[in-house]
Formats: C-alpha cells, structure tokens, sequence
C-alpha cells in the first residue's frame, strides 16, 4: 500500500504555527513510506474564505520547503460530486431528508441546554414518511446513523477511542441548499483522494468518530487515525497571539531560518529519544506516529531562538546576506537608507564580516542589527548601551584619534598594536579602552572583533566616526 497523507487547511486566516507542524507531519510521514501528500484547501465556507488566506497558505508551506504531490485540490469544485454521495446514501436508506424546522430546532436546543447536554437531533424525521412533508420547508439530508452499539476509532496517536452511538446524533450531510456540510466533503474527498493516513490536530477527534460512521455507511474503508494534541502556551494554556499563535509568515519576518523553525515544530510533540537537532533527512528517516505524545506540546521562545542561532551560526555566509537582503523591507531597511537591496560593496563587507556576526545573533533581525556598524551613516546613533559604555568610558579614548592618523598601513594588527600601545600609555586595561571604542565605532555594545571591525571600515571612515563622537570629549 502506497501511503497517501494530506493536508487540508481551510483558508479563513493564515497558515499558523499549529497548521505548519500537521502540515510537516504529514509531510514527513509521507516521506518515511516514501509516499505521497497531497494538499486539498477546504474552502467550501464562502463567506470566511479568501484568496489571501490561499496564497499565504501556499507561501507558508513553500518557505517552510513542505511541498506536495499534484494539483492543489479546492474542496468547493467537488461540491457535484459531494451531493452525489448524499444522494446516494439517500437512495440506499442510509440518509433521510429531514424537515425539522429552525423552530424545532431551537427547541430541541433549548431543552438540551436546560438539561445540561450538548444539542443532539431527537430523529424525528428518521423513520417518517415523506408525505408528511411540509410543503415549504427545504430539507437537509441527514445520515441515519447507526443508533446503538459503538463507533471505534482505532487511533495511531490516542490509542483506542469508543464512542456509544447512542450519543452522535444523525448528522447533516447536505444543507437545505443543496451544499455540503463540512463532515459529508471531508470524507467523500479523502475516499476519493486515495487517503491512507489522517493527520491532524486532536480538535478533530470527534468529528473522526462522525466521519467513521460516514465512511461505514458507504461501505468504504476508513484510513488510518493519528490526532496530534494540540500546541499550548509555556503556562499550559491554549496557545494564544501572546504564545507564539501566529502565521508562519510572522516567523519569518521575526528572522527565523525555515529550517530553524521545521526543527522546531518536528519536536513539538514529537521525540526520538533526546534527540534536538535533525536534518531534514534525519526527521524522515525517524519520524514515526509512535512517538507522538498524548499530551500537549508547549510552545517556547527561547528554544526556537537557541535553535535558530544553531542554525544561522552552520549555515553559509552568502545564504545569510541573501536572507538578510529578501527581509530587507521588513527589516526596517527604509530607515538605514538600505532600500530594497544590498549596494555590491555592503554585500562584499556583510559577507566578509558574517563569521563574526553569525556567532552571535539568534535571529535575522538581530543579525541585521549587529552589522548596523557596515551600513551605519554618520553620525551613528548609538543604543542604549553602547552610549552608557561611551559616556563611562569617552575620557580613556582622549588623544587616541592622533595616534590612529600616524597609522600608514592600515589593517587588525597595525591598529592593535596602537591601540595596546594607548592603553598602557594611560593605565588602563585593554577592555577599558576596547570598549568605549567598539562603542563608538559600531553604535553597539557588542561586535565582531574590535580590530577587525576597524580594518573593515577602513582608516579614514574609522576616524571620522571617533571624530564624530568625541567632539566634546574632555581631557584626559
Ligand atoms: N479544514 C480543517 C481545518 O483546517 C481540517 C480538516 C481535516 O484535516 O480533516 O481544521
């Protein structure tokens, strides 16, 4: 058997984070079997669904590098062939069409509330004749559904779930206008898709147990189960905004590498022993359903940031200027007059300055940050810290501008020797002047090495920024 998974996100928002680690499950699952996803968008709520939502979903799992096998298949254009199946399960006495009014309905609701318990439709259409249908009233197609006995879902991640029938009540499968309803689409679509394997989140378990009954009914087989618990907050809650609830594309804009996130999102829920780090050819070759764990993942911050640091610190210089320059525009690019694209000679000194930047930044966004002192125009605006190391140390810096002018042939050692030679010449420690300096030079409290940052920058543009910030500058 050829393993068949799919994905099948509904486009009423973006791709979130909860949808992009069902998607690389499934994605991955299908790898290990060396079979095939398939992408079907649910978009048979018209009011809710949007174009936009589309695109991002399908941007989403492209950056996130999940692709799928064949068309896009859009859940509405099978709406034929979904009322085709109702009216077949209709002809063969396994759906009845239901005349119940809202009126009945809201009072089949109102009782149920009073008495503490789920709305369930009492059936009282179920073995009705049809001549006693009223003339105005459009039916629904309703599944008989079984009414005793047990419904069992037998699920690769939950274990063996058993609802009494007694309980699920006789679903709506087509609406009154003829549409499909949710659970009839997604069945009859997974039937037909050739669906081996449903993954996806444990929202869906009871619906798996309607479902089941659907697929019984037309006498077909029902694929294999997995409901994934869901992703919750660092304090247990459900994840909201707050949590980390967001698109994909929002991680993207944070400065998140994709593969950094996939790693993320594969042990979310998901372990091999105490393994963290997985290529992606190493998340395949282990991903199992096994391994899910019953109770819900907790999404955290600082664990996705530790491993995208890994993961900038392995990747490639160049890779990194590239990502840089795609966030440009989100990255704030207008405010340092970066534009839309790196100028050839800003290229070359992000590169050459990367295997010093890279060691310390954990996002693309702080990466960016870290190399202001290549981009920087006069006179830099120094943050917080770099001004309180500044103002702290300015008075050591006095007369250090003179010396670096006697400077001929400009490069790491010739200013380290100059600079060491300052230091002493006043008592005080190389980092009591290396500071204040790196301060001065880059706008920030940290850099790649202070003597290379001033060969990169080069003899005059060195000067001018020390001019620039100690124009006031005491004696010393
Ligand atoms: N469209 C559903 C959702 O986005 C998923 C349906 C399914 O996976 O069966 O929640």
């Amino acid at each position: 058997m050829t393993v068949v998974t799919r994905f099948a996100p509904s486009p009423t928002g973006f791709l979130h984070i909860g949808g992009g680690r069902t998607a690389l499950f499934n994605w991955l699952y299908a790898k290990r079997h060396g079979g095939k996803m398939l992408l079907r968008i649910e978009d048979t709520d018209r009011e809710r669904s949007t174009e936009a939502a589309i695109a991002a979903i399908l941007d989403g799992l492209t950056w996130l590098g999940l692709d799928w096998d064949g068309d896009v298949v859009y859940q509405f254009s099978r709406a034929a062939r979904h009322r085709e199946v109702a009216e077949t399960l209709l002809a063969q006495g396994r759906a009845y069409y239901c005349y119940a009014t809202q009126q009945e309905l809201e009072e089949m609701r109102e009782t149920a509330r009073k008495e503490g318990r789920p709305l369930r439709y009492d059936g009282r259409w179920r073995d009705r004749d049809p001549s006693e249908a009223p003339k105005d009233v459009k039916p629904v197609i309703r599944l008989k559904a079984p009414a005793e006995g047990e419904t069992v879902v037998e699920d690769e991640v939950q274990g063996r779930v058993v609802w009494q029938n007694k309980d699920l009540d006789d679903l709506v499968l087509l609406r009154s206008d003829g549409t499909p309803t949710y659970m009839l689409a997604v069945v009859v679509d997974d039937h037909d898709m050739g669906v081996t394997h449903v993954i996806r989140g444990d929202d869906h378990l009871t619906n798996a147990a309607r479902q089941t009954q659907i697929y019984q009914a037309m006498g077909w087989d029902v694929p294999k189960m997995a409901h994934i618990p869901l992703i919750h907050g660092p304090d247990g809650a459900k994840l909201s905004k707050r949590h980390g609830a967001l698109g994909v594309e929002a991680y993207r804009s944070m400065g998140y590498l994709p593969e950094a996130l996939r790693n993320y999102l594969v042990r979310l829920g998901w372990s091999h022993g105490d393994q963290e780090i997985f290529s992606t050819q190493e998340m395949i070759d282990a991903f199992d359903l096994e391994s899910i764990g019953r109770s819900p993942a907790r999404f955290d911050f600082a664990k996705l940031e530790n491993l995208n640091g890994y993961y900038m610190r392995q990747a490639d210089d160049e890779r990194l200027v590239n990502a840089l320059e795609d966030l440009l525009p989100e990255l704030g690019g207008d405010e340092h007059h970066l534009g839309r694209k790196f100028t050839p000679a800003l290229r070359d000194k992000l590169i050459a300055a990367m295997p010093g930047l890279k060691e310390r930044a954990k996002t693309l966004v702080e990466l960016l940050d870290s190399a202001y002192y290549l981009y920087a125009q006069r006179p830099l605006r120094l943050d917080e810290k770099a001004a309180g190391l500044l103002a702290d140390g300015r008075a050591r810096l006095a007369g250090i501008t003179e010396k670096l002018q006697t400077v001929s042939d400009w490069n790491a050692q010739s200013v380290e020797a100059v600079i060491r030679e300052h230091a002493e010449a006043i008592g005080a420690k190389l980092g009591q002047v290396a500071q204040p300096l790196r301060a001065a030079l880059t706008g920030r409290a940290t850099s790649p090495g202070l003597f290379d940052v001033m060969a990169v920058l080069g003899k005059d543009e060195t000067l001018l920024r020390l001019q620039d910030q100690l124009k006031d500058a005491p004696a010393a």
